[in-house]
């Protein structure tokens, strides 16, 4: 039975899309309670302080910054009065090991010269692949994002116009259909890894990324992306939301094919009118619903699923600046295809890599002490399951072997110049996050995994049960577990629109 009087939530983590979700339940009266494991919020958003230096540990590239600010607005705030968001140009620096770099800039006339560089003959297919990409976005982004697919109706609705975008193509050979340039391909490709996808194997839906930077624009916040987490967490308390750390939930406890609150760590049981999990969709089915027997065969199914890769994250701190350096670069080996098997399918971890760089202080310096600067490296390696390395033994020799790599190339001498570093691994994924499989990304996102492929945003079998974040539709990342919100909380405000003994409160706007 739900009480009658106020609703309550429990929004088990405080991800993205765990503070989007809580900050648009209690924007509508429902008192709303985040659970967080760890000591600070933000989930793969964290935020590690060393010696004067401040390292984003996740995410660094904001796009769709008007899925945020729609949070705010909600709450009848503006989100510039929170956080400031600086553009950053080039988007991204990609640098290949002979040499050759392209800089990825929103100028129309500055990217094609680049592209006529690397071969003449693709300024026209580039021109086609953004058009292309335009048309995803609008279908797949705008119209598609934050609707929950809840039926197998709902994907029939929307095959026919898939079917016409080709989504059952990957990611890198509908660019290769418009490109023809190698470099150029991996340029305009690469773009599904940051959400979990092998660019071979990846739906082209996610082609659209390339038109939502276009579009939208490529940020960062100032203060570095924990200020965002910061400035939502402030949000959701000004409203009157409770956010609580190092609450680790154990259990979700259900009753009559209903949930009826949550136990913590310790066995304190708090009951909630409904849950949302933010925490990692198999996890949460394999092990805060182990108890739960009408969803047994859901965590069955989930474990059998394809995953994502994992990442192996070096963060350090220099005592001098590399002011060459843009803040985000992509740094090619000579093998993509093959480096990509290996990590997704072969589950090797490869001994030659590509990096994502990140020098966030090329936008802010305040992130690291006067003369000083701020780094981290990540490299895309196999998950758990791939590849069952012992990381205490593999990550020091990994992270030594990545920096010496640096200080070879586009970090001169730079192992000399650290005075702090740290890393996380696949298996910090796993212990600190809950991370099934250690993996950065949760579910992979091929078609299959897709839409109403993926986990459900509403657990149909159990009422009072919402999910949100990265496993669920539509995906990872910022915006879209942002998105995954939107869908979510959309769920449980139209059902309880049904109910009517609770007169939701009106939205701000
Ligand atoms: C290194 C890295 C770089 C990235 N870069 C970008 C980028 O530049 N741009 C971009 O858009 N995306 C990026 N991503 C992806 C993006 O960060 C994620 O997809 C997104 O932040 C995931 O948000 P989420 O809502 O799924 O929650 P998560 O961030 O996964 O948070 C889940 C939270 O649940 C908590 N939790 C788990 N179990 C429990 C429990 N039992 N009880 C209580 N709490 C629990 C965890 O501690 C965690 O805080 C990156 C990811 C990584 C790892």
């Amino acid at each position: 039975m739900l009480r009658t009087n106020k609703l309550n939530a429990a929004v088990i983590g405080s991800g993205f899309g765990g503070l989007a979700a809580a900050i648009r339940l209690q924007a509508r009266g429902i008192q709303t309670t985040v659970l967080e494991k760890r000591d600070k919020a933000g989930g793969r958003a964290y935020v590690f302080e060393d010696s004067g230096f401040r390292f984003d540990a996740g995410p660094t590239v904001i796009t769709a910054p008007e899925c945020i600010d729609e949070l705010f607005s909600l709450c009848n705030r503006k989100r510039e009065d929170y956080v400031e968001f600086l553009p950053v140009s080039p988007f991204y620096r990609l640098c290949w090991e002979n040499g050759d770099s392209f800089d990825y800039v929103n100028d129309e006339d500055q990217l094609l010269e680049q592209i006529k560089g690397f071969n003449p003959a693709d300024v026209e297919g580039y021109k086609e692949f953004f058009k292309y990409s335009e048309a995803v976005y609008e279908a797949g982004y705008q119209e598609l994002v934050h609707v929950p697919f809840l039926s197998f109706w709902d994907m029939v609705r929307v095959a026919p116009e898939l079917i016409k975008l080709k989504a059952y193509r990957s990611v890198y050979k509908t660019v290769a259909s418009f490109i023809k340039n190698e470099k150029l391909r991996q340029a305009f490709s690469f773009h599904s890894l940051l959400i979990g996808g092998n660019p071979f194997s990846a739906s082209s839906i996610y082609t659209l990324i390339h038109a939502l930077e276009r579009k939208g624009g490529v940020y960062f916040a100032k203060g570095g992306t924990h200020a965002l987490v910061q400035a939502l967490s402030n949000l959701f308390e000004e409203m009157g939301g409770r956010l609580i750390l190092n609450a680790e939930v154990e259990e979700i406890v259900t009753e009559q094919s209903r949930v009826i609150g949550v136990k913590t760590a310790g066995g304190e049981f708090t009951p909630y009118d409904m849950v949302v999990s933010n925490a990692d969709v198999t996890h949460t089915y394999t092990n805060l619903l182990r108890s739960t027997k009408e969803v047994q065969g859901v965590a069955r199914r989930l474990l059998g699923k394809r995953y994502s890769q994992a990442l192996f994250v070096v963060y350090f701190g220099t005592d001098r600046v590399y002011p060459s350096v843009a803040h985000h670069s992509i740094l090619f080996c000579n093998r993509y295809k093959s480096l990509l098997d290996d990590i997704f399918s072969k589950g090797v971890l490869p001994e030659e890599n590509s990096f994502y760089l990140h020098a966030p202080c090329r936008t802010d310096s305040t992130l690291a002490p006067e003369g000083c600067d701020a780094f981290y490296v990540l490299a895309n390696v196999p998950n758990l399951a791939k590849a069952p390395l012992d990381w205490s033994v593999v990550g020091p020799r990994y992270a030594d072997w990545i920096l010496d790599y640096l200080s070879r190339t586009y970090l001169p001498d730079v192992k000399r110049h650290i005075v702090t570093q740290r890393t996380f691994s696949p298996m910090d994924f796993k212990t600190e996050l809950n991370a099934h499989l250690g993996t950065a990304f949760s579910l992979e996102p091929t078609l299959l995994q897709s839409a109403y492929f993926r986990a459900h945003n509403k657990e149909e079998r159990l009422r009072g049960l919402y999910f949100v974040g990265a496993g669920t539709h539509p995906g990872a990342g910022v915006p879209g577990v942002i998105n995954s919100a939107k869908a979510t909380a959309g769920v449980i405000l139209s059902e309880l629109r049904d109910v009517p003994e609770f007169a939701l409160e009106p939205a701000y706007v």
